[in-house]
């Protein structure tokens, strides 16, 4: 199969994977840090800073244009519901967003962006760029769980990435779940969209993505764990950031 190429980004498939950090490194910190979070692929100007997302649960940050940041996978089967809006954020509907379809387009109506690719806005431009993947199967096409799909689960009540987001967006003036967007499904394999196993991710896989503008992002551990989901145990996972 193709897949729309970006001849202008070849440059970035070539980044370095991250070296494995060996035991007793020179920090002088005496529990070693794990793969995911030593240096992004834009050290050695990276300074860092890790949140840990407890299971299903959201978190929201900013990245400044050309700092990269990772989503973390702790635990391994754990779905990170990912959106993100231009900066500053506002819950107007002219505020710029990512886009899945804009994305889908992008990658010729593919599902899962490869390192090199980037991310979309409803505006038709470039919002992220993948630097480095562990995982390479995402999703594009699936919404994000939400108090109405558990209400038809007969689960009232539970936990949704729609509210985790709305939750953790408030600070910047988010009001309710239904002002979330479409979300980049990371790490989530939809049933019949690739040939790879349903939640396929392994403890401390990670993707890591460089922004093209300034942006104010948002996860979700998703909390579903119905029909294989999530390994059916919701699990924490983490965000690096760039900082410095
Ligand atoms: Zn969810």
């Amino acid at each position: 199969m193709t897949r729309k190429s970006f001849p202008q980004q070849a440059a970035l498939t070539t980044t370095t994977p991250c070296p494995p950090e060996k035991g007793g490194a020179s920090s002088g910190n005496s529990e070693s840090r794990a793969e995911w979070e030593t240096l992004l692929t834009t050290q050695p100007r990276s300074t860092l800073k890790t949140h840990v997302v407890p299971a299903a649960r959201g978190f929201a940050f900013e990245v400044k244009a050309s700092s990269h940041f990772r989503i973390v996978d702790l635990h391994g089967q754990q779905v990170v519901d990912f959106m993100a809006w231009a900066s500053p954020y506002s819950p107007s509907a002219t505020c710029e967003h990512f886009s899945t379809s804009y994305t889908r387009y992008a990658l010729g109506g593919l599902a899962t962006p490869k390192v090199g690719e980037c991310l979309y806005t409803n505006r038709d431009r470039k919002m992220f760029t993948l630097m480095d993947d562990t995982v390479k199967t995402h999703d594009l096409l699936y919404m994000a769980c939400n108090p109405g799909f558990y209400e038809r689960e007969n689960q009232p009540g539970h936990r949704s990435c729609a509210t985790n987001v709305a939750e953790a967006m408030e600070p910047w003036g988010m009001k309710h779940w239904s002002e979330v967007i479409d979300p980049f499904n990371v790490f989530q394999n939809t049933p019949y969209y690739t040939l790879k196993a349903l939640n396929c991710s392994k403890p401390g896989d990670y993707l890591e993505m460089r922004a093209e503008m300034d942006v104010v992002c948002a996860v979700s551990s998703c909390p579903f764990e119905g029909e294989g989901f999530n390994g059916g145990k919701v699990t924490a996972v983490a965000v690096v950031l760039e900082i410095g």
